[in-house]
């Protein structure tokens, strides 16, 4: 069974993805980590984003991988290096999305992730699952909130894990990643048709996760 969860930055995707997953002891895949993982081989390695053919030959020339482990967290390997947390890093953020509008680089990470997903039973979050990767997914799921609530829920978390960020400077980078991922040639983001729309802003992660798996049982 294939659940996709699609939505913007900061509607609590992840958190929601992971927990559904432990829950239904799916395999859980972050999309949007291994597009992370290829932005921060890029800067380590001195590639401009800009450079595309030297980001595509990088990216194949790359091995991610995600690993689900008993504790519930996910480590996302980057050529056998676990880089779970340097992925998280404003850095990254602020280019990732100039990647992950490369066609030739979603060709090979969208392969990747049917891979992944084919293995066992997975709910994958991200952009374009419900779209592209899985079209065919069994349920699909479109978790959004408001722009507001969507920064201060990822300025919360940036601010848990001792980022020094500002509201200001989340504020900036969802409001730029919005608009690349929505505008993009390749896959933009958006809602499939037969998703089921959640608007999350006045919900807690709780709430969230009970809706998603009251509709994955009912159907
Ligand atoms: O989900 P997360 O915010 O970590 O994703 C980081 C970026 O990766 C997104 O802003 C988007 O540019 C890209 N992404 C994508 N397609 C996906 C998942 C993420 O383009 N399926």
């Amino acid at each position: 069974m294939i659940i996709a969860i699609d939505g913007p930055a900061g509607a609590g995707k992840s958190t929601v993805g992971k927990r559904t997953a432990r829950k239904l002891g799916f395999l859980y895949i972050d999309t949007g980590a291994m597009y992370r993982a290829l932005t921060l081989k890029a800067i380590e390695q001195g590639i401009s984003v800009n450079d595309e053919p030297a980001i595509i030959r990088m990216a194949e020339n790359t091995v991610i991988d995600l690993i689900n482990k008993e504790d519930g967290s996910l480590a996302v390997m980057l050529d056998s290096r676990d880089v779970s947390k340097e992925i998280r890093q404003p850095r990254i953020t602020q280019l990732v999305s100039d990647i992950a509008k490369i066609k030739e680089v979603r060709r090979i990470m969208v392969c990747l992730q049917r891979k992944l997903g084919k293995q066992k039973n997975s709910v994958l979050d991200g952009r374009d699952i419900g779209t592209v990767v899985f079209p065919d997914a069994d349920r699909k799921f479109y978790v959004d909130a408001d722009f507001k609530e969507r920064v201060r829920r990822r300025f919360e978390e940036l601010k848990e894990t001792g980022q020094a960020i500002t509201f200001e400077e989340v504020e900036a980078d969802l409001h730029n990643r919005d608009t690349i991922d929505s505008t993009r040639a390749v896959a933009p983001l958006k809602r499939a048709d037969d998703a089921i729309y959640l608007d999350t802003t006045k919900m807690s992660i709780d709430e969230v996760i009970e809706a998603i798996l009251t509709r994955i049982k009912n159907g």
